[in-house]
């Protein structure tokens, strides 16, 4: 199957991104509309389209995700002032691209969440 989303098209190299990682599971890189002053996007190169259709097969690409952005986070100095992980899915999630992925948000303290007002 072929990631035919945007993220798809930067994991191809057709659209271009500021990637800030990438191995051969996954690849990370900066919002191009960002929410905090990081925010930067863990994608896996399988397409899944949301974390519903993850599953078992899955379990170990999901764990790479979160040990990435907590790698990243690490190294770029916010494990103690602390950090933000998210995914969104489907539509009352605010899932606007269809191939999962992980926001990290960081940078500065993080407003609350939970239904839009
Ligand atoms: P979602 O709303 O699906 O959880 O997150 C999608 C994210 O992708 C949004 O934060 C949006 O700003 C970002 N995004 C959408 N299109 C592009 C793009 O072409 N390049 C980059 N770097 N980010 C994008």
């Amino acid at each position: 199957m072929t990631d035919t989303t945007i993220f798809g098209k930067i994991i191809r190299r057709e659209i271009p991104a500021d990637i800030v990682f990438e191995d051969e599971h996954l690849i990370a890189f900066r919002d191009i509309a960002p929410s905090a002053p990081v925010h930067v996007l863990f994608v896996p190169k399988t397409p899944i389209a949301t974390l519903d259709a993850a599953c078992g097969e899955h379990a170990e690409l999901l764990g790479r995700l979160m040990l990435a952005a907590a790698d990243y986070a690490r190294r770029a100095g916010f494990s103690e002032p602390g950090y933000r992980v998210v995914v969104n899915c489907n539509g009352d999630g605010g899932q606007t691209v269809f191939q999962l992925h992980l926001h990290l948000l960081a940078g500065a303290p993080l407003g609350g969440f939970g239904v839009a007002r």
